[in-house]
């Protein structure tokens, strides 16, 4: 190719997604297979959001509302905060690049956690940034290791809480504690995707609680316990000059009309939040006590998701595991190379997963 690439974009490393349902099928030949690497709602879509996009549907001619005006002020009676903290992204996904567009140069640093979420890495690597990874302690995200790593480049700080991949969150008081020691210009992202799911009183849920007396952001998304992945919808909360400029590069119809209306209705849907809660912590007892039969370790979880140490090459687990048509993740891209990860699915779903996981690891 001719064009002239900036080095920074040929050296980022494609994102790989969990294995669609019907790339498995169509690749080997299967049918029934089922998915438990995207950490996506076991039960469904919530059925409240999808009554509600039956009625959009004849709207489609129409441009969505830019502003997002019902589901901005929904999420903001929910969380009560203030419609001008809000902003609306197509995904959390899509607030983490408009904060970087908004607030990063290139030759800036930007320090995140090691394995975590991939999209910290390469959002600042699109933008010419370097990221900083600093490694997980015991599998939890090292605060003190992230306050030793900010240097005069530093402009953000990534949290994923609880982490992706590892489940483990950060507690109330040690975040108070790191806050304090992280300089005002330094913006702190703290990604609660997973946060509903929680089930420890002392995790840090930045919302609630968010006299930080400085800028933070939190981002939260409809993709997992509202179960609309494939709609993308997430927002940022953030301070309201933060959003001002955030806005000012977001794409004015970013959230599609259909994405503003299911979420807007999903919000409402106390019924399916719970059944989904239920259905997940029931999953991961059920799973836990078998891992504890196979004689498996693993890591108990702040999400739907774990991980479980294969002891053997979690690449071939993994392949082990799709040639009986159930989809995991291989942590091996994520440095736990004899780690798997799979999220909580229905019942039948966990035992079909445990079935083929006991068979691909006999010896
Ligand atoms: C799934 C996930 C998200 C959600 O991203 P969307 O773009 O909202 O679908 C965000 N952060 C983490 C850590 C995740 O695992």
């Amino acid at each position: 190719m001719k064009l002239k690439v900036p080095d920074y974009i040929s050296a980022i490393k494609p994102y790989v997604p969990g294995k669609p349902i019907e790339a498995l099928e169509r690749e080997y030949g299967i049918s029934e297979s089922v998915k438990l690497a995207s950490n996506e709602n076991p039960i469904g879509p919530s059925p409240f959001a999808v009554k509600r996009i039956e009625a959009e549907l004849q709207k489609l001619h129409r441009y969505p509302d830019g502003a997002g005006h019902e589901l901005v002020h929904k999420i903001a009676g929910k969380l009560n905060i203030g419609c001008e903290n809000i902003v609306i992204g197509n995904g959390s996904d899509d607030i983490i690049a408009l904060l970087a567009r908004a607030l990063l140069l290139p030759g800036d640093a930007v320090v995140l956690p090691h394995p975590s979420f991939l999209m910290y890495d390469i959002t600042a690597r699109a933008a010419g940034v370097d990221p900083v990874a600093v490694p997980l302690k015991d599998f939890k995200i090292d605060l003190d290791g992230m306050l030793n790593a900010i240097t005069d480049k530093t402009r953000m700080i990534f949290i994923c809480n609880p982490n992706n991949p590892t489940g483990t969150a950060v507690s109330q008081s040690a975040f108070n504690g790191f806050i304090k020691k992280v300089p005002e210009d330094i913006l702190v992202i703290i990604d609660e995707a997973y946060i509903e799911f929680a089930t420890d009183p002392d995790c840090l849920r930045s919302v609630e609680k968010p006299d930080f007396g400085r800028p933070v952001v939190t981002l939260r998304t409809f993709s997992k316990i509202y179960g609309l992945a494939g709609l993308r919808v997430g927002y940022g909360v953030m301070p309201k000059d933060l959003a001002e400029l955030v806005n000012r590069v977001r794409q004015p119809f970013n959230v599609n009309s259909l994405a503003q209306a299911a979420a807007s209705a999903a919000l409402d849907d106390e019924g399916f939040l719970n059944k989904t809660i239920e259905t997940v912590h029931q999953g991961l007892d059920y799973l836990y006590g078998e891992m504890d039969r196979l004689g498996l370790d693993y890591h108990r979880t702040q999400t739907n998701f774990f991980l479980i140490d294969v002891k053997k090459s979690a690449d071939a687990v993994f392949e082990g595991l799709l040639q009986k048509g159930v989809i995991a993740r291989s942590m091996s891209s994520y440095g736990y190379p004899g780690y798997i990860r799979v999220n909580a699915g229905l019942p039948e779903e966990n035992l079909r997963f445990v079935t083929a996981l006991e068979n691909v690891l006999k010896p």
